[in-house]
């Protein structure tokens, strides 16, 4: 095996795939086993090159030098220009004389030519996917949903684009270049770079507050769930009014620990039920794509029949509402000793199947980020099942629960008007779930996150046992509302579905079939990975439409509880938060994923999530 010829950290030159261009690059890391080095350009690109890409800069200013040399700095040397640049650097062009302006005219136009010529190069070979995701340093060009070489090479039409290649590419004199240099150079323009994910690495970028954060979040995400629930036990929930701690063995039955154990395995066998369409996941980082079987809405169906079946048996679900607490504490319990058995297993995993997180060599932040990307045991995917079944089924069984128990405490004939809007609003929200299960394996819990404490947790205990507080606060605290608010907060709430929905649909679709005929009004930046970036509709509209559907639906779910206590609003300001700093680390991937054409995209789209606020 050779050994490699470029050291981590080392300046080089890089070729631009497809050209003869050659950049200032610096080197991140080698794959022993693909041989390709991943190099960061100024920008923030990242790309995995060959080794016979790569040239010492030293090669590169020795033939500066000779103007007859043939290398790709030649052709800069006569003019004191250099063309060895990142797709970073700002342009600093000078005007001399007329000659020289025209001069320098055909050259920029040369410079077109040659980097649209790189394009279609890049666009007609369309590298694999592992490869190309780290290639960003592609031109704007926005499309319709066409992203052959031959329109994008039209579309770079010289009078429109000199100037934006001319900042893109970054003409100028050796002088600033070597300015740029003595910059680039710097140790601390590189610190904390991310590995990219195809790179099996340390993980040195540390999220969530890092090994503190993680450990808070491990004591303190637990204790808001009962917190909460202990709250919205108390007849005045009112923030200051602090719930007396129960005694820890009333916390614990294990009755109840059984009861959700069958649970799981119920919705386990569901699960593995040879129902429903088998289809592929996103390809991982060795090109392999995983199977999964789409059967959620068949789950739900089959549960629901089974809950039918109990209640008509005269089973009172009534059990899970005097429970709840211990139910909490089982599924607790449940989400820890999965983590613990996750933790040790993603020792042993073999290094393609590992998350791009979670491998910081801290135990408590790996044991909460998780590291292994798809566990499975067979066939059986542990993060897949837990994300959509047991937790989100599960809330609407919670939700049913609290509805019957309302009717029984208060004597009702029938729920509150209150309670039927909570439990419809969010049956509509897991519903549209299941059956839009598949779309949940485009989604970063499923191609980016490890499976650790954090979606373990989440799944099996923050989603039912906190998004069921709404439904849980109104059987201690009813609340009536008239038929025109409820009409008022339905049609919000419609509004949300129907933001969230469309939104998700157009980019779901738009990712499985950029050629739908359904999607030949929408414009999009192509990018170097073969995916675009839709710029008008939905995605024109802010950067994270579905986020803004999801928070209005979310205000629409706490409204009914009227405005005595804030407590019922925690899921609303809790998931803000949760959203905004989803936004932040999608951003990060993104950026990292599509370089320039992100930023691009960003400028566009200039809002987040709020338009014209956030
Ligand atoms: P998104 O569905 O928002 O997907 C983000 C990805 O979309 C990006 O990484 C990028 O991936 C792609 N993308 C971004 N911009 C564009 C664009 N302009 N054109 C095309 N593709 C683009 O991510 P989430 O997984 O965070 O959310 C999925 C859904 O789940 C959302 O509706 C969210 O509200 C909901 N959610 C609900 C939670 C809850 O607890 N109720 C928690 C978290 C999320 P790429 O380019 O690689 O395709």
């Amino acid at each position: 095996m050779p050994s490699r010829k470029f050291a981590d950290g080392e300046v080089v030159m890089g070729r631009w795939p497809g050209s003869v261009l050659y950049y200032e690059v610096q080197v991140t890391s080698y794959d022993d086993v693909a041989h390709l080095y991943t190099v960061k350009y100024k920008d923030g690109t990242e790309l995995a090159l060959k080794e016979s890409d790569i040239r010492s800069q030293s090669s590169f200013k020795h033939r500066k030098s000779q103007s007859s040399s043939s290398s790709p700095s030649r052709r800069s040397s006569s003019r004191s220009r250099s063309r060895s640049r990142s797709p970073g650097r700002p342009a600093k062009g000078r005007r001399r004389s007329a000659s020289q302006s025209r001069e320098q005219k055909d050259d920029k136009k040369k410079i077109v030519q040659e980097t649209s010529l790189a394009l279609a190069v890049l666009v007609l070979f369309k590298p694999s996917e592992n490869n190309t995701k780290r290639y960003n340093g592609e031109p704007e060009s926005t499309e319709k949903n066409d992203t052959s070489c031959i329109i994008l090479e039209q579309k770079l039409k010289p009078d429109l684009e000199i100037k934006r290649v001319l900042e893109q590419y970054s003409l100028r004199s050796r002088k600033d270049d070597k300015k740029t240099e003595e910059i680039f150079s710097e140790k601390k323009t590189f610190v904390a770079l991310k590995p990219i994910e195809k790179v099996p690495s340390k993980t040195k970028e540390l999220e969530f507050g890092g090994r503190i954060g993680t450990f808070m979040m491990i004591l303190l995400l637990p204790a808001t769930v009962f917190y909460l629930l202990l709250m919205c036990k108390q007849d005045d929930p009112s923030l200051l009014n602090f719930p007396p701690l129960p005694a820890l063995e009333s916390l614990w039955e294990w009755r109840v620990f059984g009861v959700f154990l069958l649970w799981f395995s119920l919705q386990a066998v569901f699960s593995l039920l040879p129902i429903g369409k088998v289809v592929e996941g996103l390809p991982l980082s060795n090109g392999r794509k995983l199977q999964y079987r789409i059967n959620g809405f068949y789950a739900f169906i089959l549960t629901a029949a089974a809950i039918g079946a109990l209640l008509y048996f005269q089973f009172e679900l009534y059990y899970l509402y005097d429970h709840f607490m211990q139910f909490a504490a089982s599924a607790l319990a449940f989400s820890l000793a999965l983590s613990i058995y996750l933790y040790v297993r993603s020792l042993k995993a073999p290094e393609e199947e590992l998350a791009p997180g979670g491998n910081s060599g801290y135990f408590i932040y790996d044991f909460f980020t998780g590291h292994e990307l798809n566990p499975r045991i067979g066939s059986f995917d542990l993060k897949y099942f837990c994300e959509l079944r047991p937790g989100l089924i599960g809330w609407v069984v919670i939700n049913l629960a609290m509805l019957l128990a309302e009717m029984k405490i208060h004597n009702l004939s029938v729920p509150s008007l209150s309670m039927i809007l909570v439990n419809s609003f969010q049956l509509l929200y897991v519903v549209d779930a299941l059956w839009f299960e598949e779309a949940v394996l485009t989604t970063m819990d499923i191609t980016h996150d490890g499976f650790g404490f954090m979606l373990a947790f989440g799944d099996l205990v923050w989603v039912p046992f906190v998004y069921s507080l709404q439904a849980f606060y109104l059987v201690g605290h009813p609340t009536t509302i008239t038929w025109p608010v409820a009409a008022a907060i339905t049609v919000l709430n419609c509004i949300g579905y129907y933001i969230f929905r469309s939104a998700n649909s157009q980019k779901n679709n738009f990712r499985r079939n950029p050629a739908d005929p359904k999607l030949a009004n929408l414009k999009f930046i192509p990018t170097a990975t073969g995916k675009g970036l839709l710029v008008t509709g939905w995605w024109g509209f802010v950067r994270h439409p579905n986020y803004l559907g999801d928070i209005i639906m979310a205000l629409a779910w706490s409204l009914p509880c009227g405005f005595n206590h804030i407590l019922p609003y925690f899921y609303v300001i809790y998931f803000i938060c949760l959203l905004v700093h989803r936004e932040a680390r999608d951003e990060h991937h993104c950026k990292q994923k599509y370089g320039l054409a992100w930023e691009r995209y960003c400028q566009r789209v200039p809002y987040r999530i709020f338009p014209y606020i956030y």
